[in-house]
């Protein structure tokens, strides 16, 4: 499938995008230096569990910048409408260009966007016909990351045995409670909004699969 690259000018969106870069970045340093490794070097895990989590933390990164960087379903200045389907098409009166009567106008991004969900500044970009699907992607692995980041927290303090060989010398170790709340915080405050956006979305997705009108998408 031929997606198209897209660049939203948005520093609001560019903002949003860095705090959850940052909130990722976060959690791929600081969960497998103060949770992971220590307990794999003292046998309490096996090593599958951290390329696991490494596994995940990376589909999450690319589904990210395949959501943000993908033509969320522009359209173009002269579209082909086929013929017979004109009743279904309208002028939109913010960029007077013809678009099918499900499409929105994007006042972010500066144009119409066919079946548009809603602009998201956490990805910098639309929800449309095109990457919807990878905006569903992305939520699910960052509830998969996020739930399998606070299972390893839960279990670092309350299952597995404690570890021996702390060097204090580290920043990491000498403030990990601090670490390990901010982590936590993330963590609920992640898994809460997109547990809650998840399934708003796939409710979206069904109604619209229920309603979908019959014509075929612009070229
Ligand atoms: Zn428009
Ligand atoms: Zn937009």
């Amino acid at each position: 499938m031929g997606l198209r690259i897209h660049f939203v000018v948005d520093p609001h969106g560019w903002c949003c995008m860095g705090l959850i870069v940052f909130v990722w970045l976060y959690n791929i340093v600081l969960i497998p230096k103060i949770v992971l490794f220590p307990h794999y070097e003292e046998g309490h895990i096996p090593g599958i569990l951290i390329i696991i989590f490494y596994g995940i933390a990376i589909f999450c990164l690319v589904a990210l910048v395949r959501a943000s960087f993908t033509d969320p379903g522009r359209l173009p200045e002269n579209p082909k409408i086929p013929h017979g389907e004109r009743e279904f098409w309208e002028l939109c009166n913010k960029c007077n260009l013809m678009r099918p009567k499900r499409s929105h106008h994007c006042s972010r991004c500066g144009h119409c966007v066919r079946r548009m969900d809603h602009h998201c500044p956490w990805i910098n970009n639309c929800v449309g016909e095109d990457n919807h699907w990878l905006f569903l992607q992305l939520c699910f692995y960052t509830e998969l990351l996020t739930s399998y980041a606070l299972m390893f927290s839960f279990c670092h303090y309350y299952y597995f045995l404690p570890v021996k060989k702390r060097n204090l010398d580290l920043f990491v170790v000498r403030h990990e409670l601090a670490i390990m709340r901010l982590a936590a915080f993330m963590g609920i405050t992640m898994l809460v909004g997109i547990t809650g956006l998840f399934y708003t979305q796939l409710i979206g997705i069904i109604t619209m699969w229920k309603q979908r009108p019959h014509f075929p998408p612009s070229p």
